[in-house]
């Protein structure tokens, strides 16, 4: 296993903030003569893109600012999987260090290096099968794309929010939704896929072909054993639903307290998202406390969203809206642009509903938020349901048994200083492990966190060494190789 060390990443402002970064023995970027890259370029039906053209800056840009000084040698831009394989070679061929990029949304920049970058974002075409309700979707697609490729037929996967999130790294690490409740996630609608492995040889998987490395890519695949050049999902059919984005300002400690007791009572049908956001210095300095948001979709009509609700609006009111929709009207409704910015936001599983305790302590740490120029917030994801009916060892997605996927975001912009962002990572920590033990959970590895600790354990689990068993067959030298890769057994 390749050592990893940390270094100093310095952001835009000149704000040095920690990062990790791989250094493993084929990990160090020894630059390469020019004629060497020009070799790589002529191999490609695609283009390569090398630092100086007009659109490497846009492309090299990840999701987390806080990694975009991470500069690659070299981006391919593929646009099959002839050139994903011959990228592939080349790079192991010249000892340069490689990773995969889709919509380069991962919150710990794990598809950046200063390696080759092979980017499968112009691989993006959206084909669906009316006859067996099979989307496939090349490696490079978005949510976006998913979008305008089910929405003529009125049939849905369990998607993201955010349009420009990679369908790649969603389904590859689980993939949650507001359809997971009542469908499962992502990767349990996959049946098969194709992928690039470390020997540039092209496969299929599915459960009729190579089924231990398909169970692994369900749950644990983001950059671990090769790069995906496209999906098949089994969609399933969506009528009208109910979407809703309130608002409560007022009492959010009693709120959030009955928001919690009812949605633990709602039918599956109910896809939510609960945050509460803490007040910028601005707010605080008027008087302003944390508010309380709900997000999310239900199939069924806003009276029946009214009766799950009744407890909390006996509370306070809330502002904002409810609309019934046709399903993918609504999806414009909930989707966001998602657009760069420097974040951090570790996550934790609830395996049971959220105790008075864990209230607490939750309520008490959003509140110690020391500041930054951007936003703090607690969030919560409701899980269980159909989510729950798999078995946790049927694919390599393991978190089988929670109520809710938690997280503490933390946004800052390039003003805030170093110290100042160093005080509010500290808090964040703090805060994170205060709540931790009442929450019974891994952590979720599509919020991969550089910062966590056993990370191998919280993402995967009681599935860990058999994860760790398909590593050592197929990429048993580490070409694909990431702070927090499985390593071979
Ligand atoms: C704004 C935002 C919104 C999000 N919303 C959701 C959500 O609703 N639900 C949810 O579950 N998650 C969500 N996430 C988390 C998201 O699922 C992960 O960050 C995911 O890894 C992003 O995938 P990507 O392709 O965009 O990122 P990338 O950074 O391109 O890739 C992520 C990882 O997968 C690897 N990878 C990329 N492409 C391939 C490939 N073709 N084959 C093999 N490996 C590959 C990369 O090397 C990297 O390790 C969100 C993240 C952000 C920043």
């Amino acid at each position: 296993m390749g050592a990893v060390t940390r270094v100093l990443i310095a952001s835009a402002a000149g704000a040095e903030l920690l990062a990790s970064v791989s250094c493993g023995a084929n990990n160090s970027a020894v630059p390469l003569p020019d004629n060497r890259w020009a070799d790589l370029a002529r191999r490609l039906t695609g283009r390569l893109v090398r630092p100086g053209a007009p659109d490497y800056a846009a492309l090299a840009l990840p999701n987390n600012l806080r990694y975009s000084s991470v500069l690659p040698a070299g981006i391919a831009l593929c646009e099959n999987a002839q050139d994903v394989s011959r990228s592939i070679l080349w790079a192991r061929e010249f000892n340069v260090p490689l990773v995969a990029r889709s919509g380069g949304h991962s919150y710990a920049g794990y598809s950046t290096t200063t390696g080759l970058m092979i980017d499968v974002r112009n691989m993006n075409a959206v084909r669906f099968d009316p006859s067996t309700g099979v989307i496939t979707l090349a490696g490079g697609a978005r949510n976006a794309n998913v979008y305008s490729g089910l929405r003529p037929h009125n049939v849905a996967i369990t998607h993201g929010r955010c349009y420009d999130v990679g369908i790649a790294g969603l389904v590859l690490g689980g993939g949650v939704g507001f359809n997971m409740r009542a469908n499962g996630v992502t990767s349990d609608q996959l049946i098969g896929t194709e992928i690039v492995a470390a020997d540039g040889q092209i496969h299929s998987l599915s459960e009729k072909q190579n089924r231990d490395l398909f169970w692994a890519c369900r749950g644990a695949g983001g950059g671990n054993f090769g790069i995906h050049t496209s999906f098949s999902f089994l969609t399933f059919p969506v009528n009208r639903i109910t979407v809703y984005n309130l608002t409560w300002a007022q009492h959010p400690d009693d709120v959030f307290t009955a928001l919690l007791r009812a949605l633990d009572a709602a039918p599956d049908t109910l896809g939510c998202k609960v945050v509460i956001a803490a007040p910028t210095a601005a707010q605080q300095a008027l008087g302003k406390d944390i508010t309380i948001h709900l997000l999310g979709q239900l199939r069924g009509t806003p009276g029946e969203l009214a009766d799950i609700l009744q407890p909390i609006y006996r509370i306070a009111r809330p502002t904002g809206e409810i609309s019934e929709l046709p399903y993918w009207v609504g999806q414009d409704f909930l989707s966001e642009e998602g657009a760069p910015e420097f974040f951090h936001e570790p996550s934790r599983f609830f395996n049971e509903s959220i105790s008075d305790g864990a209230i607490s302590t939750i309520l008490d740490g959003i509140r110690r938020w020391p500041g930054t120029t951007k936003a703090a917030s607690f969030k919560l994801f409701q899980t269980g349901g159909a989510m729950n009916a798999v078995p946790a060892a049927a694919t390599a997605f393991v978190h089988r048994e929670s109520a809710w996927l938690s997280s503490v975001g933390l946004v800052w912009e390039e003003s805030d200083s170093s110290a100042e962002v160093q005080r509010n990572l500290e808090w964040q920590r703090a805060f994170y492990e205060a709540y931790i033990p009442f929450a019974g959970g891994g952590a979720y590895q599509n919020f991969i966190d550089p910062s966590l600790r056993d990370w191998k354990r919280e993402y995967y689990l009681s599935n860990l060494s058999r994860l760790e068993a398909v590593k050592s067959r197929v990429d048993p030298t580490r070409v694909f190789r990431f702070p927090e890769a499985i390593p071979p057994s």
